[in-house]
């Protein structure tokens, strides 16, 4: 069969438009398709981390976030009675030594504009409804556009659908309870924050444990303000968003002070985090990356820096396939070993840390000790940004 296009990519979120970028970069023929109209809110927390910021590096859009958009130094993290610790991103390897809070309406457009720059064709409005297989192999996708139905081929397929992938659960069969965890995470914008600068900042405090809150500054003291717990640590199942970020704006001890002031800018939205990957990525003909893989740290709920990593891994897997005219499996299967390899140890570490940072005295105990040393904060601030 003569297909159409050499790698077709479903979704143009941070996975996709990075997929689709190096893989038009290389020479191949791609579409990306996306269901939603471009510019399109991602309802996140904004912030790229360090190893994240060296695949923007990699891929020449980091020049055009600079001086537009809040660069960070590092993390504060506080506890209601441990106080806060401050550290600035390590000298490690040759990861930098910044990271970047830019609004996702914003993120998204230039990424997606970035891979249409590098040649890849792109629709919007074209929600993928199935995939199209082919001697028993996925050989493209079905699409809606405009009420009618069309059909494209493509040697393979990368799914970069995002959290609840329709592709990943009817082609790989992964349900909800296939991931480690599953989390809410809440956010909201403020403006007239007081006291934020060039740190993220990062609240385990008593009124929000087993949860996280968060204060990403964006600049001229707006902020991305936020709270991160798991499903099955709520007490009541009809829980409500905007009494959890309440609780977290009024009843602690260290943010309501910065959010005294404050005043939202923003509805208080949430959405369900699938965490930890999935046990199988690669099929015949097609990949999973990002959120449709379950790459979101377990800890942290980062999932940016996990999809601009795979999608890179999976542009190389694809290309050396295209390259030697090897359209099987096995080819994909070193895109399998190196999200397995790099990714999985941080899961696990993470999935360990958690058991225990959701008791009060646990949490306040460890950021007391930890902002004694500079060498505890930095090995603790390794741990939550995925560098060792
Ligand atoms: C409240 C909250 C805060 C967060 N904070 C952070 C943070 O600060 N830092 C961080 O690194 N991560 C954070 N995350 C996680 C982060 O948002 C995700 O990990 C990241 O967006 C994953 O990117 P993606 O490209 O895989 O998916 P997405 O960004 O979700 O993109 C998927 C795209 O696919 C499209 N799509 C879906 N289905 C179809 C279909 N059938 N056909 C066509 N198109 C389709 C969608 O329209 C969308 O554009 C947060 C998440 C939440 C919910």
């Amino acid at each position: 069969m003569l297909m159409n296009y050499d790698v077709i990519v479903v979704g143009a979120g941070v996975a996709g438009s990075s997929a689709s970028y190096y893989l038009a970069k290389a020479g191949h023929k791609v579409l990306m398709l996306d269901k939603c109209k471009f510019p399109r809110e991602k309802i996140c927390g904004d912030t790229v981390t360090p190893r994240g910021v060296r695949v923007l590096e990699d891929m020449g859009v980091v020049q055009k976030l600079e001086g537009r958009f809040k660069e960070t130094r590092g993390v504060k993290i506080y506890s209601s009675k441990g106080g806060c610790s401050v550290t600035d991103f390590p000298a490690y390897k040759d990861y930098p030594r910044r990271g970047f809070v830019v609004p996702r309406i914003e993120l998204d457009e230039i990424l997606k504009n970035h891979a249409s720059q590098a040649g890849v064709h792109f629709l919007e409005h074209s929600p993928v409804t199935d995939v199209v297989m082919e001697s028993g192999r996925v050989a493209g996708v079905k699409y809606s556009c405009d009420g009618k139905i069309f059909e494209e081929t493509a040697k393979f397929v990368i799914v970069a659908e995002g959290a609840s992938s329709k592709l990943a659960k009817s082609v790989f069969g992964i349900d909800k309870k296939d991931f480690r965890a599953t989390a809410i995470a809440i956010r909201a914008y403020y403006e007239g924050v007081n006291d934020i600068d060039d740190y993220m900042e990062i609240y385990g405090e008593d009124a929000i444990l087993p949860g996280v809150g968060w204060i990403f500054p964006q600049g001229n003291n707006v902020a991305n303000v936020g709270v991160g717990i798991y499903l099955n640590d709520l007490k009541k199942e009809n829980y409500n968003v905007t009494e959890i970020l309440d609780r977290f704006a009024n009843s602690t001890v260290h943010a309501s002070k910065k959010l005294k002031n404050a005043k939202r800018l923003t509805q208080v939205v949430g959405k369900k985090l699938y965490m930890g990957g999935v046990k199988r990525a690669v099929c015949d003909g097609m990949i999973l990356v990002g959120d449709a893989a379950g790459l979101i740290n377990p800890l942290t709920g980062e999932g940016m820096m996990y999809a601009l990593e795979s999608s890179k891994y999976a542009a190389e897997a694809i290309d050396s396939a295209l390259r030697t005219n090897d359209l099987k499996t096995k080819p994909l299967e070193g895109y399998q070993k190196n999200i397995d390899a790099l990714f999985n140890k941080y899961f696990t570490l993470s999935t360990f840390i958690v058991r225990f940072a959701k008791k009060p005295w646990i949490v306040n105990s460890s950021i007391n000790l930890i902002k004694r040393s500079k060498w505890l904060g930095e090995l603790n601030l390794r741990c939550w940004i995925s560098i060792n």
